[in-house]
């Protein structure tokens, strides 16, 4: 599903931190947003996944306008870095809860539920709680979660802000596999450039509520386009 920002704004009691933002993400593509902290990327993945209303522009999945749809309308799928799981659930219960809410049968929820953890090879550990998985496997169980429902579109915001330095690693390629074996059209929201360049087509680089450049990640780092992204790319590894 093609994503796009027309000028998009958002603004926090009276003052404007997205101004006329003009995105697109290609069917398919998984894209990066990415800047430093405080630069808007959390409000933006928040406004397209229906979360934050927006304060002027539209947003566009495909043809369809879906500024003034509810999140829950959106068929889109959020993975935040803090998982958020529910405790006293096992894994099989919070894959399943979005199922529940849309009262699907005992049959479906099952193989929908089976399904999606065997793509995410959380399979195994379904009647654990949370607290019985690493950080790694949460992180799965979040990702499964968010896929159950099968979204049009999947929203990153830091998935990895939270995992040790080798989780971190086997993560960074497990969503990749994950985005291109299903072929979701993805946003990875992050602060981190190697995580960027890793994992994505196109890196949109953004700084004080803009955009300032977007390319593949090659093209990035051969031909900066202002002081900026040179800065803020430093010297690739
Ligand atoms: P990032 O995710 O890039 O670190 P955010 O999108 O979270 O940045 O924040 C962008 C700006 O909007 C920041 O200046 C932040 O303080 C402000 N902001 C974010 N959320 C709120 C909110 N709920 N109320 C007021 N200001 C907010
Ligand atoms: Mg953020």
């Amino acid at each position: 599903m093609r994503i796009k920002l027309e000028n998009f704004t958002k603004t926090f009691d009276h003052t404007t931190v997205i101004d006329k933002m003009n995105l697109e993400v290609n069917d398919g593509e998984m894209l990066a947003l990415l800047g430093p902290s405080g630069c808007g990327k959390s409000t933006t993945l928040l406004a397209i996944s229906g979360i934050h209303r927006i304060n002027g522009g539209r947003i566009l999945f495909g043809d369809k306008d879906v500024s003034g749809v509810p999140s829950q309308k959106r068929n889109v799928g959020v993975v935040f870095q803090n998982y958020a799981l529910y405790p006293h659930m096992t894994a099989f219960e919070n894959i399943a809860f979005p199922l529940e809410v849309r009262h699907a049968s005992r049959d479906e929820i099952d193989r929908e539920v089976r399904q999606i953890a065997e793509l995410v090879h959380i399979d195994r550990y379904l009647d654990r709680r949370p607290g019985q998985l690493s950080g790694g496997q949460q992180q799965r169980v979040a990702l499964a979660r968010a896929l159950v429902r099968k979204p049009a579109v999947l929203l990153f915001d830091e998935p990895l802000a939270n995992l040790d330095a080798k989780l971190r690693l086997e993560m960074r390629s497990e969503i990749r596999r994950i985005q291109m074996e299903t072929g979701i059209t993805a946003i990875l929201v992050t602060h981190d450039q190697v995580e960027a360049m890793s994992m994505c087509d196109r890196i949109a680089i953004m700084n004080e509520g803009q955009i300032i450049q977007i390319d593949t990640p090659t093209d990035m780092y051969r031909n900066p386009k202002t002081q900026f992204v040179a800065g803020f790319l430093g010297n690739p590894p």
